[in-house]
């Protein structure tokens, strides 16, 4: 029955907005306690597994092109297949002397909307009706830093929607076309294929999953 309920009263909001406002915590928590219990078990939250991926996230500040902060906290999350092989991949790029940054895993289906809004081209937000591999926890955007942390330079910030995020953009300088070539031939070598618009997205090679809605907590 609440789970009625919650539908109902998301499809009056949503006809209303468009998109969900995740500042109000309530929705969150009902989103996520329907769920929650049926899906993490399925979920590897990143950092628990591996300390030395540099937590990037801008999601979870107001520093992105949203300038809103619409994660609770900077969690990553991953459907635990895509999750063991980017663990795998940090040992690779460790091996080499580089750390992978994550800017971003999982993200609610609901917040698609919101960034389609902003950025309605689907060549870099993913339509919301049909979802995103970030709403099915099986895509990543990241980045690589040397082992003490410092990034290396890629040409563009993050969400730069430019031709200039391109993989083959002719327009940023050597040092970033080598670095991108890195980044993209140690995620090739296990499970990940790329996206040519966006330098810093990859999709695991299995996408059969669903697009999920939960919000996770940050109290541990
Ligand atoms: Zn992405």
């Amino acid at each position: 029955m609440s789970k009625l309920i919650l539908i109902f009263s998301l499809t009056l909001f949503l006809s209303c907005n468009n998109y969900i406002e995740v500042e109000n915590t309530s929705v969150a928590q009902q989103l996520e306690s329907v769920t929650k219990k049926d899906t993490i078990k399925h979920w590897l939250n990143l950092a628990q597994e591996d300390s030395t991926f540099i937590m990037e996230m801008p999601y979870a500040t107001e520093d992105n092109f949203l300038k809103e902060k619409i994660y609770p906290c900077a969690k990553c999350f991953l459907r635990e297949d895509a999750a063991n092989a980017l663990l795998e991949e940090q040992k690779m790029a460790q091996d080499l002397g580089y750390r992978i940054v994550i800017f971003d895993c999982y993200r609610p289906l609901l917040l698609q909307q919101k960034m389609f809004n902003i950025i309605p081209d689907t060549k870099y937000v993913a339509d919301p009706k049909r979802g995103s591999n970030h709403n099915k926890g099986v895509a990543v955007d990241i980045s690589l830093a040397d082992l003490s942390g410092e990034p290396l330079e890629m040409g563009t910030a993050f969400d730069d929607f430019s031709e200039r995020a391109h993989y083959n953009s002719q327009q940023v300088s050597a040092v970033a076309q080598k670095n991108r070539k890195l980044l993209r031939d140690i995620m090739l070598s296990n499970n990940f294929t790329p996206y040519n618009n966006e330098w810093w997205h990859f999709n695991y090679k299995k996408k059969v999953y669903p697009n999920e809605n939960f919000v996770w907590t940050c109290d541990e």
